[in-house]
């Protein structure tokens, strides 16, 4: 479904891809204005930070299909904290919680 790839190698921990290729609605408000919505991604592509130009909001997402074989439990908090901090820093509030 997603086209992952790890073959640049990115500047910025986080690049920001737009506009997203799949159709998307924010969960939050309903917004499906695919220029308004948008995800930030990690080096490996594992996370995901999908944000909402309209009610910004970002959501966090991972990549089940790369983690199922690995034990990433301190190294998936570590992100996840970290992508929270990169949503936070860039106007964005937690959708979840
Ligand atoms: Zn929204």
């Amino acid at each position: 479904m997603w086209p992952v790839r790890a073959a640049t190698k990115p500047a910025t921990r986080y690049a920001l891809n737009q506009p997203l290729f799949q159709r998307l609605e924010c969960p939050y408000c309903g917004n499906q204005n695919q220029a308004a919505l948008a995800y930030f991604t990690d080096d490996e592509g594992l996370y995901r930070l999908y944000v909402c130009e309209q009610c910004h909001t970002y959501i966090k997402a991972v990549d089940l299909r790369r983690t199922e074989s690995q034990v990433l439990l301190p190294l998936e908090r570590v992100m996840t904290l970290d992508m929270d901090r990169e949503g936070q820093e860039k106007g964005y509030k937690p959708g979840q919680g």
